[in-house]
């Protein structure tokens, strides 16, 4: 699987039994379908995002993408409960894609997300 972000090569990772697979360059981290759920109930899996944000922030810019799995264009989505985290999805398989950084900011609701959410713009 390559990485619709930055064309490097995406690599297989298993936190307690789930697999996603994370980007060897930008450490971009594709979920299969509701893989990204199951991993947010478990205890110490924002482990496996250990990207630098600051890159992530620059291909979150990066939003027209192309599903790595099936090859169909993905739907830019915004989360609900923290709405300055954007991704992508893909209607087909239901993959999603997160930019290195998000699912660890996904995983937890700080302070200062609630602070960002209260400044979060709609997504263009
Ligand atoms: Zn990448
Ligand atoms: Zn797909």
């Amino acid at each position: 699987m390559m990485c619709p972000k930055c064309g490097g090569s995406m690599e297989k990772v298993t936190f307690k039994e789930v697999d996603v697979n994370r980007c060897s360059g930008c450490r971009g981290i594709w979920f299969d379908l509701l893989k990204h759920e199951e991993l947010k109930k478990l205890k110490g899996s924002e482990v496996i995002d250990d990207g630098d944000s600051k890159i992530g922030r620059e291909n979150n810019k990066i939003d027209r993408i192309q599903c790595p799995s099936c090859q169909t264009p993905m739907i830019r989505m915004v989360d609900r409960e923290q709405p300055h985290i954007w991704y992508e999805s893909c209607s087909v398989c239901h993959g999603v894609y997160f930019d290195a950084g998000e699912f660890r900011d996904f995983k937890s609701r700080t302070l200062i997300d609630i602070f960002r959410d209260l400044l979060a713009g709609p997504r263009e």
